[in-house]
């Protein structure tokens, strides 16, 4: 909004929109006056609602603080839950508070193995919260909302792409999951190869018994006075005795491997329900370590919220590979998953600091560019392009060209939500891939060249 004399500490999109609404209000004196109170009220009832969200962080921070100090710094929960707090800065949405509820359960299970608490740590830790947290801010300095909105026309920096430490605690994560994984994979084989060792010798035995029952049974056909039939009967009795404490065993052992097999498919279940949630958590795509979808719109959310507040331009361009089934088809899957990687690392890489690259889909990317106008975006495109033109994937003998692009690029328009400025850029994209790939296609009227740029394209 742009009313110089009392610069808005809205920060959400609806209070904009509502004022923005009420817009025409401002014309007369009367309207002037209800716009004042409305606009009060909304940003009355955003600061309650920042208190609350930044209140309940606070607790949730300083309860997952005391717990991990419980922890050993190099354990799986540790890391998981310094994940968690990483990604517990408000406004949390309702996915991530579905999320968090289940790592508590997951949490409270774990912690009721802690058996002996640190009194001392713990009460420490719990410090904040004893002594109120009013006077506890910095407990969520690290979230996006500032206490104080800056000075209009003062765009505060751009914020910090997201920490080494939490790709790295990611890694870690998933790397421990899965030694966690392969672990027991390998007692599971183990405890099988025994078994079915076990179950050979049993079946080898039962047959012995079996052999072993057929003479005596013959020796009983064949007895031809009393003492010979008693001393016969005996034996087949004897034997049958064997082979029911054989089939005995063998059936404990079958129920034993049922037993067995069922707690490892329960475990397996857990944790690959544990690996979901870490990767709902994960704000890293890890074929190409690139962020996310996920961290692309998380980031779009709040540059959006800082080009609406300080009116700069902000860009985003959607990047779709042209004919990657092709690589895919021709040299295999992994071939495909390694140009991927390349893309990333040696192409896409070109892109300023500030600027945000995620891998947004299979073999589509996405970039954000904060500060930047549709003529800027179109020439890093044209940068992008002539990288990808010059660079090539080893393979083997052959030096396999990386692919062409296509792309939309959207101009984020005042007042816009996400998910149109996103649509845009998709339909744009479209547009590219249907006039014949290897192009990027903005909207007419954002750009001054509207449409780019191929070699002999127009
Ligand atoms: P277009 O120019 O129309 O985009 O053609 P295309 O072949 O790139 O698009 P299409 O949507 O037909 O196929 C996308 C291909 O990208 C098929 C899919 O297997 C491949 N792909 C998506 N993700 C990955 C991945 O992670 N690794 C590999 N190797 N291939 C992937
Ligand atoms: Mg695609
Ligand atoms: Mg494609």
């Amino acid at each position: 909004m742009t009313d110089n004399k009392n610069p808005p500490a809205l920060d959400s999109l609806g209070s904009d929109n509502v004022l923005r609404l009420l817009e025409p209000l401002r014309t007369s004196a009367a309207g002037q006056v209800i716009y004042r109170q409305v606009a009060h009220v909304l940003r009355e009832t955003e600061r309650t609602q920042n208190l609350i969200s930044r209140g309940y962080a606070a607790v949730l921070h300083t309860l997952l603080n005391a717990l991990r100090r419980q922890l050993p710094r190099d354990s799986l929960l540790y890391l998981e839950l310094k994940l968690v707090q990483q990604r517990l800065q408000p406004p949390i949405s309702l996915a991530e508070l579905a999320v968090l509820r289940d790592y508590i359960r997951n949490v409270t299970r774990v912690m009721q193995q802690v058996t002996e608490p640190d009194a001392a740590l713990l009460r420490e830790a719990l410090a904040p919260l004893l002594d109120g947290y009013a006077a506890s801010e910095p407990l969520v300095s690290s979230g996006p909302l500032p206490a104080t909105a800056p000075a209009r026309g003062e765009p505060p920096p751009a914020p910090e792409p997201e920490g080494e430490l939490t790709a790295s605690a990611e890694m870690r994560l998933s790397s421990l999951y899965r030694q966690r994984l392969d672990k027991q994979r390998q007692e599971f084989e183990e405890l099988q190869t025994n078994l079915a060792h076990k179950v050979a010798e049993t079946i080898q035995q039962q047959e012995k018994f079996g052999l072993m029952l057929e003479v005596a049974l013959e020796n009983l056909k064949h007895a031809d006075d009393v003492h010979g039939l008693e001393a016969a009967r005996q034996h087949a009795i004897h034997e049958i005795e064997k082979m029911l404490a054989g089939q005995g065993l063998l059936v404990r052992m079958l129920n034993d491997t049922q037993a067995f097999l069922q707690l490892v498919r329960n475990n397996s279940e857990r944790l690959s329900s544990e690996l979901d949630q870490v990767r709902v958590l994960s704000l890293t795509d890890e074929l190409t370590g690139l962020p996310n979808r996920r961290a692309f719109l998380r980031r779009l959310e709040d540059e959006i919220g800082r080009a609406q507040r300080y009116e700069s331009p902000l860009t985003i361009a959607i990047l779709d590979l042209d004919n990657f089934k092709q690589i895919n088809d021709t040299h295999g899957h992994a071939i495909g998953d390694e140009m991927l990687k390349t893309y990333a690392r040696d192409v896409l890489s070109i892109f300023r600091h500030h600027d945000m690259v995620a891998r947004y889909g299979g073999e589509e990317f996405a970039v954000l560019l904060p500060n930047t106008t549709c003529e800027g975006t179109l020439r890093a495109l044209d940068k992008v392009r002539r990288r990808a033109e010059e660079t090539r994937l080893i393979h083997g003998m052959a030096a396999l060209p990386a692919p062409t692009f296509s792309a939309g690029v959207a101009v984020y328009e005042p007042g816009e939500n996400i998910d149109s400025l996103i649509n845009r850029a998709d339909g744009l994209l479209y547009l590219a891939k249907q006039e014949g790939r290897n192009c990027v296609k903005v909207d007419p009227g954002n750009c001054e060249d509207e449409a780019v740029e191929r070699p002999g394209h127009t």
